[in-house]
């Protein structure tokens, strides 16, 4: 029998998370004050962030050791299995050998309780009494939710209402480990109730929903708030995803040439990639990272490398990053978790410095790869994680054009069984290739007054 599947035992679940900051050539430029254009410093964060966890936003040490409750959390579904894709390579006919690492094993269903494990765990620690979030499509709604019940602390997730209503099981995903689930716009904030003053029907968007969160978390000494991506702390948490997955693949006697990820704001690209560019950069390999993002959201692919904000609002510090602007405004694709407008700032410093790729996949290709992957492997992939099998098919056929065989790592960051929504407008024909125009992304940059960065 071939080995399809390769297992790590518990006590192999990493001690340390890696911190690709400290093996950076250029390290990341520091946020500025969107007033005064200054450098801020990690304090500023205090009132929305535990200690710890600012600690670990900055921190130049690269290795960071996993707290043992955390580890002992991680083994209700870590380690998680990586698996040799054979129905994928038959049906491709492909020489190139494909593996893929599967995170839709995890209570919620995707990578995010990574980070919301340690980041309720260090909240904990300092006495926090209520976490405030929001989510989009519910992924890191869910997992916060998971998190926050295990340590005993409350959790208010502001829901952008659209999803609220589109997405009922979510919702009650949420509401089963506890958590108080809000359809934002809400009347429980200025910034909800200033929106539905305007428009009582507001639809809501991440953006209203992040205002909410943040309202809560700055006026009330007992709450905090939590992200679950773009983050310098959450890439840190994900790392344990490639730590993995490096242990895995030398069990199978391999290693990969080619890593892949879909990419948001960049947490599961740099969980999976960080650990095998730690290998490029401490061993000398020259392993080739692709981050994966939609057509109709290319902030790698064709937005600019500036200061911009984090958020739509226009609240957070400015931050250098690869970015459409931060009041684009994608089209509605299924995908809801890669609709952000900008990339971390880590995985920006290491596109402008080629250290990784990036390509953007149209919506028609990625739902095709997913139904190919579901019919061979049997997992339905999240939509998010269509974009990276797109990736990985398109990097097999070439091997089969070009006649080498390669091997092909990428993640399976979560399944899509809450996602068949969109994989039934898919079957009907409502989903439609979208072309986004040179001059769409042209306007969108042309309104931000941001600070340029020396090239
Ligand atoms: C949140 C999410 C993403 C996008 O976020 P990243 O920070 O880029 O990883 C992708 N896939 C799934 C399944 C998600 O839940």
């Amino acid at each position: 029998m071939k080995i399809r599947k390769i297992n790590l035992e518990e006590s192999e679940i990493p001690e340390s998370w890696y911190n690709i900051i400290a093996d950076m050539p250029n390290k990341p430029l520091p946020p500025l004050h969107p007033g005064t254009l200054q450098p801020i410093g990690p304090d500023a964060l205090a009132p929305l962030f535990p200690e710890a966890l600012i600690k670990q936003e900055v921190t130049t040490d690269k290795w960071v050791s996993i707290p043992d409750e955390v580890r002992n959390m991680y083994s209700i579904w870590r380690p998680t299995p990586l698996y040799r894709a054979y129905g994928l390579e038959k049906a491709l006919d492909t020489p190139a050998k494909i593996y893929y690492k599967y995170e839709g094993v995890s209570p919620s269903g995707s990578h995010k309780p990574n980070t919301a494990i340690p980041q309720a765990y260090y909240n904990k620690q300092e006495g926090v009494k209520r976490i405030t979030t929001e989510t989009g499509a519910g992924q890191w709604g869910s997992a916060l939710s998971f998190a926050c019940q295990h340590f005993g602390i409350e959790c208010d997730v502001y829901m952008v209402r659209l999803s609220y209503n589109d997405k009922p099981y979510r919702k009650m995903m949420m509401n089963t480990w506890g958590a108080n689930v809000y359809a934002s716009p809400s009347d429980r904030t200025q910034a909800g109730r200033n929106i539905l003053a305007m428009d009582p029907n507001s639809p809501g968007s991440l953006g209203i929903a992040i205002s909410e969160a943040i309202e809560m978390a700055a006026t009330r000494d007992d709450t905090k708030y939590a992200l679950g991506s773009v983050l310098n702390h959450v890439k840190l948490h994900q790392t344990i995803i490639g730590l993995e997955a490096i242990k895995q693949m030398e069990k199978a006697g391999d290693m990969p040439d080619i890593v892949i990820a879909p990419f948001g704001g960049g947490s599961n690209f740099a969980g999976l990639s960080f650990p095998f560019l730690r290998l490029n950069m401490d061993e000398g390999k020259s392993i080739r990272c692709i981050a994966s993002e939609p057509a109709s959201c290319p902030k790698l692919t064709r937005g600019v490398f500036r200061y911009d904000f984090g958020d739509t609002a226009g609240m957070t510090p400015l931050l250098p990053m690869y970015t459409l602007g931060h009041d684009f405004i994608p089209a509605p694709i299924h995908a809801g978790g890669l609709r952000y407008h900008g990339a971390g700032v880590i995985v920006s410093q290491l596109l402008k410095d080629n250290l990784i790729e990036a390509r953007s996949h149209d919506n028609i290709e990625i739902f095709e790869a997913g139904v190919l992957f579901a019919r061979t492997e049997g997992i339905i992939p999240a939509p998010e994680a269509n974009h990276g099998i797109a990736t990985a098919i398109a990097e097999a056929k070439k091997c089969k054009e070009e006649g080498t065989s390669k091997t092909i790592l990428f993640n399976l960051c979560g399944h899509g069984n809450f996602d068949m929504k969109a994989y039934d407008d898919y079957f009907s024909g409502k989903i439609k290739q979208h072309e986004l125009t040179q001059a769409e992304i042209n306007e969108s940059i042309s309104k931000l007054t941001t600070p340029l960065i020396p090239q």
